[in-house]
């Protein structure tokens, strides 16, 4: 791009763009349009009928993504998905250049899926020159990904901030996987007045346990057998409570002892935490968030179960 332009207006059509017309990538149903500027999003989606559901992501589409765009498209009569790796919610520059890009086969996925419109901008249309805003949550999005990861979640929030503001979607789709995420989204949207329901989508897995992530394909054949223990570690944590432990350190013991069986896994944190406030607990007394982040062969991955444990059933106490 060469001339960007101030946020919230209309870029200019470059060359590339000029290139990308709709009618390029669309196959013989016209499904879906290709957008790349703010311009063109917009008019793609003032031809479209209401209510519609968007669904934003990185790319190097999986079952995942698959499943929020098949919500996606069961609960609206348009669907929207953005492909946009984020350069603010990476602190690695090495990470953000390892990300995996495929276009050509997300945008097979998303004709397969019936998305009718896929916004793919370039940096410039997002943070065009002169971008100085950013949108930070407070507490909710201080532990876990937030101190690990400095920057991360601002650089998600404000991306997605902008992206909800030039969609203006009914409905937005966002996977539990990313739970920390998710909750700061949506405390986003309600101290905003941001007008898109956030509707939750289940963790998608592969067969054996670990959750479809972008990042999956960077792993060795090693480091792919090594990985479902993730999902195992917490599994065995959701165990513990359910067989009545309430000492949170003891469930996030047994987690890391769990992972402590596999040299290729370097754990960079285990939280058992209130699910609601993320705040670290002491006693596993209300809805609990077992979540990890762990590094396999240099791959960041994160994964996390929701356990609701029974009442009354440590030692037999009495509770509420
Ligand atoms: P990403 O492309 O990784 O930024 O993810 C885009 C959206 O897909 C986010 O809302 C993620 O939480 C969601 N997502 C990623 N992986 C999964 C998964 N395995 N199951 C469900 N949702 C997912």
């Amino acid at each position: 791009m060469s001339r960007p332009s101030p946020p919230g207006e209309a870029a200019p059509v470059d060359a590339r763009t000029a290139d990308a017309s709709p009618v390029d990538t669309a196959p013989p149903d016209g499904r879906p349009t290709v957008v790349r500027t703010r311009r063109e999003l917009r008019e793609a989606v003032a031809r479209l009928p209401r209510p519609i559901g968007f669904v934003p992501t990185m790319g190097a589409l999986h079952e995942g993504h698959r499943a929020l765009i098949r919500r996606a498209r069961t609960e609206n009569a348009g669907v929207v998905v953005s492909i946009f790796v984020n350069p603010r919610q990476f602190e690695r520059a090495d990470d953000l250049a390892a990300y995996p890009r495929t276009e050509a086969e997300d945008l097979a996925v998303c004709r397969a899926e019936g998305v009718d419109v896929v916004f793919i901008p370039p940096v410039e249309e997002i943070y065009p020159a002169g971008f100085q805003t950013t949108v930070r949550v407070g507490a909710l999005a201080e532990p876990l990904e937030g101190a690990a990861r400095p920057g991360h979640l601002e650089g998600v929030t404000t991306v997605v901030a902008i992206l909800f503001g030039l969609v203006g979607a009914e409905r937005s789709y966002f996977g539990e996987k990313d739970a920390q995420q998710l909750r700061v989204v949506r405390r986003m949207v309600a101290d905003l007045a941001i007008p898109t329901e956030i509707v939750a989508c289940p963790t998608v897995r592969e067969p054996d346990g670990l959750a479809c992530s972008s990042r999956n394909v960077r792993l060795s054949a090693r480091g792919r057998a090594a990985a479902p223990l993730l999902h195992r570690a917490l599994l065995a944590g959701r165990a513990r409570i359910l067989a009545g432990e309430r000492s949170a350190e003891a469930v996030r013991e047994a987690i890391r002892a769990v992972i402590g069986t596999e040299p290729a896994i370097e754990l960079d944190y285990v939280s058992a935490a209130d699910e609601a406030t993320l705040d670290e607990l002491e006693t596993i007394d209300r809805p609990t968030l077992l979540s990890l982040a762990a590094r396999i062969e240099g791959v960041r991955l994160i994964d996390n179960e929701l356990v609701v444990p029974l009442r009354g059933t440590a030692q037999g106490e009495p509770e509420g």
